[in-house]
């Protein structure tokens, strides 16, 4: 994979916590792996069709990986725990991707252990005239996770960079300036406690012809298809010129763009696991020794 090796100092270790159930030195350089091969350097300017997105990093779609999946995602909901009892942070996960990329997948899968009392999950539509009568990040910065919970974006304030230059429903020179002004409130965040990590669920083409194709003939998936969908199909160059606009100018040392390989969506779900999990080892979150002061 190029361009997304990130010079990020190793994360130190968080073995004397008592929780953590990946001690050997192997758990800790796989975790790394994901993070290093994946993560989008700051000023990197990508190129989407220099990354593959049936990579499977060196894994195979066997019974060993579905087991470290599955503590990862154990591993997850011990944190979360954590996470929610200290209520010094909050956790804002942002899943970004073309039409049947997995982002509603993703949150079913990768979040399925965790305490659903510890989660908000917002999808973000197409803007109400009330959320258009305010900035673009009016409606988000009222979905932002309060400190000890986890927030899921499905679609976020890069709809406003994304949809919105693709379809020119803005002025280019309100669209450009969007930019930086993501990086100043994704920064702001962060300086109030919000650890932010954004996904970009990477499909071709291909793999989106043949999930719609899925959707069609599948009577459980139907539901899930749109003639809209098909529509925004004969836009894809747009939307990767817009896509790698957005990674490049957007990716900071605060708020990371990671781009996941995700045709294959066992991959997807344990790049994207183990990702998280490693973000929030770094906390070394420890139990409050009393309750906290009402
Ligand atoms: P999804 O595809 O996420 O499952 P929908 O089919 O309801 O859900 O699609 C949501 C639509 O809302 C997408 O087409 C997306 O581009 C659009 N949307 C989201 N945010 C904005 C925005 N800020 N401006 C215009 N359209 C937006």
């Amino acid at each position: 994979m190029n361009g997304v090796i990130s010079d990020r100092s190793l994360p130190v270790g968080s073995n004397e916590n008592p929780l953590c159930i990946f001690h050997s030195a192997y758990f800790w350089s796989a975790f790394l792996d994901f993070i290093r091969k994946l993560m989008v350097a700051p000023d990197k300017k990508i190129k989407l069709t220099q990354f593959d997105p049936a990579d499977t990093l060196g894994h195979d779609d066997d019974h060993k990986t579905q087991d470290k999946l599955q503590k990862t995602i154990k591993r997850l909901d011990e944190l979360q725990d954590l996470l929610y009892a200290e209520k010094k942070r909050a956790l804002l996960i942002v899943l970004q991707g073309m039409d049947a990329s997995g982002k509603d997948g993703t949150i079913r899968h990768v979040m399925s252990g965790v305490s659903p009392q510890g989660c908000t999950v917002t999808s973000f539509k197409v803007p109400n005239s009330e959320e258009l009568a305010h900035d673009f990040l009016w409606r988000i910065h009222k979905a932002i996770p309060a400190k000890g919970m986890i927030g899921i974006f499905n679609r976020s304030h890069y709809e406003d960079v994304l949809v919105v230059r693709v379809h020119k429903l803005v002025p280019k020179v309100v669209w450009k300036a969007r930019y930086a002004e993501i990086n100043r409130f994704e920064r702001n965040l962060e300086e109030n406690d919000v650890k932010i990590l954004k996904f970009f669920l990477h499909i071709s083409r291909e793999e989106q012809e043949r999930r719609f194709q899925e959707r069609l003939h599948d009577p459980r998936k139907k539901w899930k298809f749109s003639k809209a969908d098909l529509k925004e199909r004969k836009h894809w160059d747009d939307y990767v010129t817009a896509y790698e606009a957005a990674l490049s100018r957007c990716s900071t040392e605060y708020a990371p763009w990671f781009i996941i390989p995700s045709d294959h969506k066992w991959l997807r779900n344990f790049a994207i696991s183990r990702i998280i999990v490693e973000t929030l080892e770094e906390f070394d979150m420890h139990f409050p020794k009393s309750p906290p002061a009402s």
